[in-house]
C-alpha cells in the first residue's frame, strides 16, 4: 500500500476527508486476508497523524456509511435470529449519488488498485455477519442479506427448501394446483389469507399447508412431472413432484413425519410417498420432462350402442403400437395454440363390463389426451377407440395408475 499513500494524500487534500470505507476501496488491493475496511481504518489514522484530510463529511459518502451501518447490521442480527441457516452472504445497495461520486473521483485519478466501495462493503459485512452468527458465507447462502444503504434497510433472501415426494390422487375432483381466490381474484385478501390461493381442493394446497406449518414458510409452489385432469385419479406409485417452500424460517424437518401428516389429514384424498430433500436443479429436470416418460392409464369407456368382444379384440389391435395424431382437444383449445401431437400407443387392454361399457388400460407415451384418444374429438384425434368401433365412444372415468420413467 506504500506506493498509494501520496496519491491518496493528493486526494485527500484536494477533494475533502474520506471515511475509512471510502479510504479502504480506494487503496484497495487485492482483496486479502486483511479486508479494506480494516485497511481503510490504518490509513485514516496515518493521515490523521499527518494532519491531513481531517474536516467535513466524507467526500465520497457523505459519512452515509459510517452513520449507518451499525444500526443495519443491528438490524440484520435481529431479522436472522429465529431463522434457520447454514451460511449466509452480504448484499449492498448504495444510493447512486455515492456511485456517481465514486466514479468521478476513480476516472479523475485511476488509483491504481482501487475496489469498489460495494465490494469493499460486502467483504466488511460478510465478516461482521460470520462473526455474529457463526455461519460461514458462501456463493450461493441460505440466507442472502442485503443492506440497502439508500433506503436505510435490510432485507433477508432466504432461499427456498426444495422436497421432492410422489402424490397419489385417490378422490376425483381435486386439482393439481391452487384456484386463484374467487373474492380478490388473485390480488390477496383477508379470505384467502394474503396469498391470493385456495389452498382447499388441490393437491399443491393439502400437501402445501401441511408443509408450510412444518417449515414455517411464507407460500409455497408444487412443481409437478406433468398433470393429470381434475377428474382423474392418480394412483400406483403416484406422480414425482417437488415443493418449493417459499421463504421458509426452518431448513429441515422431518420427513417422515411430514409424510404421516399429511397421510392422516387427507386419508383417502391425497397421499404422499418417497419424501426427500431435492433441489432448484431437479425442479427444471422434472419441468423438462424426459422423453421417456411413459404413462399407463386406466378408464372406464361407454359406448353409443352395444359393444361385443370381437369388438374389444379390434380395439386391441389397431390401437396396440399405433401412432397417434391429436389436434389440440377442443376442451383445451381456448388455451393452447392449435397443434398436432404426435405420440405413441404401446399397449391396449380391454375388459368388457356390460353392454355398453368396458374397462381398457392404456399404456403410452407422456401428453397423449387419453379422453380424445377414446372420443375421437370429431376426427381431431386418429385413429381412437370410436374410429374403430364406428360408434361415438366416451371416457366416463379416468385413472393414471403409474407414471414410468421418472
Ligand atoms: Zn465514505
Ligand atoms: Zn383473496
Amino acid at each position: 500500500m506504500e506506493p498509494d499513500f501520496e496519491l491518496v494524500r493528493e486526494i485527500v487534500e484536494r477533494e475533502g476527508r474520506l471515511c475509512r470505507f471510502c479510504l479502504g476501496s480506494l487503496i484497495g488491493g487485492k482483496l486479502g486476508a486483511i479486508p479494506n475496511a480494516v485497511k481503510g481504518a490504518a490509513l485514516e489514522r496515518t493521515l490523521e497523524l499527518s494532519g491531513v484530510g481531517l474536516e467535513g463529511p466524507c467526500a465520497i459518502c457523505d459519512d452515509l456509511i459510517g452513520g449507518s451501518l451499525e444500526e443495519l447490521v443491528e438490524r440484520a442480527l435481529r431479522l436472522l435470529s429465529g431463522v434457520e441457516y447454514s451460511s449466509l452472504k452480504a448484499g449492498v445497495k448504495l444510493p447512486p449519488w455515492l456511485i456517481e461520486r465514486e466514479d468521478r473521483l476513480r476516472a479523475k485519478y485511476n488509483p491504481p488498485n482501487m475496489v469498489s466501495v460495494k465490494l469493499t462493503l460486502i467483504k466488511w459485512l460478510d465478516l461482521v455477519l460470520s462473526a455474529e452468527t457463526g455461519a460461514p458465507i458462501e456463493k450461493d447462502p441460505d440466507i442472502l442479506v442485503t443492506f440497502d444503504l439508500a433506503l436505510k434497510d435490510v432485507e433477508l433472501k432466504i432461499n427456498p427448501v426444495f422436497i421432492y415426494g410422489r402424490y397419489r390422487k385417490l378422490e376425483r375432483g381435486i386439482s393439481q394446483s391452487r384456484r386463484k381466490c374467487p373474492y380478490c381474484g388473485g390480488r390477496g385478501c383477508e379470505k384467502c389469507n394474503w396469498t391470493g390461493k385456495i389452498a382447499e381442493g388441490s393437491v399443491e394446497g393439502m400437501i402445501g399447508e401441511v408443509m408450510k406449518e412444518f417449515f414455517e414458510s411464507e407460500d409455497y409452489v408444487l412443481h409437478g412431472a406433468g398433470r393429470e385432469d381434475v377428474d382423474a385419479r392418480m394412483l400406483g406409485r403416484g406422480r414425482p413432484f417437488v415443493m418449493e417452500m417459499v421463504n421458509p424460517r426452518k431448513r429441515r424437518a422431518d420427513l417422515k413425519k411430514i409424510e404421516e401428516e399429511i397421510n392422516t389429514r387427507w386419508r383417502g384424498k391425497v397421499e404422499v410417498l418417497d419424501l426427500r430433500y431435492s433441489s432448484r436443479e431437479e425442479v427444471r429436470r422434472l419441468k423438462e420432462g424426459s422423453p421417456e416418460v411413459r404413462k399407463l392409464y386406466r378408464a372406464l369407456v361407454e359406448v353409443d350402442g352395444f359393444v361385443t368382444e370381437d369388438d374389444l379384440k379390434r380395439v386391441e389391435r389397431a390401437l396396440t403400437g399405433a401412432v397417434i395424431r391429436q389436434r389440440t382437444p377442443k376442451r383445451v383449445a381456448w388455451r393452447r395454440a392449435d397443434l398436432v401431437r404426435v405420440r405413441r400407443v404401446y399397449e391396449v387392454k380391454t375388459k368388457k363390463l356390460d353392454e355398453r361399457t368396458f374397462e381398457m388400460t392404456v399404456l403410452c407415451d407422456g401428453g397423449l389426451y387419453v379422453k380424445e384418444l377414446i372420443s375421437g374429438d370429431d376426427g381431431r384425434t386418429t385413429p381412437s377407440v370410436a374410429e374403430v368401433l364406428g360408434k361415438k365412444a366416451f371416457c366416463r372415468e379416468l385413472d393414471v395408475l403409474e407414471v414410468l420413467g421418472h
